[in-house]
């Protein structure tokens, strides 16, 4: 007679959740899980997913724009945000469906409610109590509430954005950050009037310093407004609905609605971590080993509940290390350095690495390699953005070591080059690879003298 009801509990049916528990079931342990809203979690339901396919809706203008150099004419457009969300729900729930029946397929035992721990080997969820040897908490993140905001309460967050009844006609987004930016964007392709409020200098704060600097300037060419070093102070609703922003700077500006996009916070309250004696830091994270394990031994978290890097495939890596670790008996630790990610925004960023701003606090001299060009789609659109793709280089071991490219596709070509840079490839490597013609990402391959070098720090 087994010790405990189950092998693993998974609190939590997002990526890095269902990763594990599918994973775990599928090598025929006893698994159950469970969710409180919706099985695929922050970024099916909520998230990259919805985002992604807004971001494809936002387009559709600048392509109906750049046709008429090639030749097209096309008809009077309207945009319906009404299709775009049922279709969006539509696609949401079939998405939904395929992350339960993969739980299901693999054995686990799918459960619908809020788990709670009652001490470090039971959870309670609805009326039922559960026993199991690991208990995975993988619960995630919700966004930054902000709590010091008075009218806080008139705001929306990214959670409302993918259910909003109307499209508003004037928006302000607060915050400089990967949400704030590709929000920003998607509204104003829709036809929004969008005022993007940031409290620091420039947008993206630990982006590559061109790459900032680039998007900024191509965001405010297309019509978004773009404050910088500035706040909302206070946010109060006019008698007509409408809101008004106290802004650090002085002003009152009138909005449609205000979105906070100001960070996320990891959802641990309420969890019972207390009873099963689970540490948190000050965030209120839960803080792990480089296994994914807490401070108490057969306790596990993962994913953005634990703030480490909040982003869906570090959780899924997450998950896959866990497995190894508590299932395979092959401890396995989880490497954080060089995720290339993507910023969504229009032009899109993609990057791997170090930024040259930060590659210059680790390596005493750089070689920067860098190109600023139209790319070929433009020329006949007459479309104005540039496309800019860098390389930092450690002038001492010609290890690239960050690579940061604005422009169409470069989410695309971050995936390539992040083998590239955790493969820790020298610049030779690059300069001895035949270009792929005629593309954009050629220019990768073909910039083979240093556009500046950085010594301790500054530009040389
Ligand atoms: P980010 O951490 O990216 O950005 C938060 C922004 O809010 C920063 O600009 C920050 O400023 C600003 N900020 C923080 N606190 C305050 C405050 N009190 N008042 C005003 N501004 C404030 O968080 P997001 O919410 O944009 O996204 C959350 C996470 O989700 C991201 O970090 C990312 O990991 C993930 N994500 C990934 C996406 C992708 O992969 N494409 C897309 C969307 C989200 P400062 O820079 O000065 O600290």
């Amino acid at each position: 007679m087994a010790k405990y009801d189950l092998d693993l509990f998974v609190i939590g049916g997002g990526s890095g959740g269902v990763r594990a528990g599918r994973v775990a079931a599928s090598m025929g342990k006893r698994v159950a899980i469970a969710e409180e809203y919706r099985f695929g979690g922050t970024c099916v339901i909520r998230g990259c997913v919805p985002k992604k396919l807004f971001v494809y809706a936002s387009q559709f203008p600048e392509h109906f724009e750049d046709a008429a150099g090639y030749g097209w004419a096309v008809g009077e457009s309207r945009f319906d945000w009404a299709t775009l969300i049922a279709n969006k729900d539509k696609e949401i729930a079939r998405l939904e469906g395929l992350y339960r029946k993969g739980l299901e397929n693999a054995g686990a035992r799918l459960i619908d409610g809020r788990a709670v721990l009652v001490d470090s080997h039971t959870v309670r969820v609805g009326g039922e109590t559960f026993t199991a040897e690991h208990i995975l908490v993988a619960t995630g993140g919700r966004p930054n509430p902000h709590v010091a905001l008075p009218g806080r309460e008139h705001c929306i967050t990214s959670n409302e954005a993918f259910h909003l009844e109307e499209l508003p006609a004037s928006i302000a987004i607060e915050g400089g950050g990967y949400i704030a930016v590709e929000f920003a964007n998607i509204f104003h392709g829709l036809g929004v009037k969008t005022t993007l409020i940031y409290r620091g200098r420039e947008i993206l704060s630990r982006f590559d310093g061109d790459l900032r600097k680039g998007l900024h300037e191509a965001m405010e060419a297309k019509g978004i407004r773009i404050l910088c070093q500035d706040i909302i102070e206070q946010v109060e609703k006019q008698p007509d609905g409408r809101l008004a922003a106290h802004l650090m700077s002085g002003g009152v500006e009138t909005f449609d609605k205000i979105m906070l996009a100001i960070g996320r916070v990891p959802n641990t309250e309420g969890l019972g971590l207390e009873a099963a004696g689970v540490e948190t830091g000050v965030r209120g994270e839960i803080l792990v080993d480089g296994y994914s394990r807490t401070n108490v031994e057969n306790i596990w978290a993962i994913g953005d509940v634990t703030d480490r890097v909040q982003l869906t495939p570090v959780a899924i890596h997450e998950a896959m290390c866990f497995i190894e670790t508590a299932f395979k008996d092959n401890p396995t630790t989880v490497d954080h350095r060089d995720i290339a990610t993507a910023v969504f925004s229009q032009p899109e960023i993609g990057t791997v690495g170090l930024a040259e701003e930060e590659a210059g606090k680790h390596f005493e001299e750089l070689e920067i390699y860098r190109a600023s060009f139209r790319p070929m789609r433009h020329t006949l659109a007459g479309r104005q953005d540039k496309m800019i793709m860098k390389l930092v280089v450690d002038a001492a071991s010609k290890r690239v070591v960050g690579a940061h490219i604005l422009g169409p596709d470069a989410g695309e070509m971050a995936q390539l080059l992040g083998i590239a840079i955790k493969g820790r490839l020298t610049k030779d490597v690059f300069d001895r690879t035949m270009a792929v013609h005629p593309t954009a990402a050629e220019e990768l391959v073909t910039m083979y003298q240093p556009s500046y070098r950085v010594r301790n720090g500054e530009r040389v």
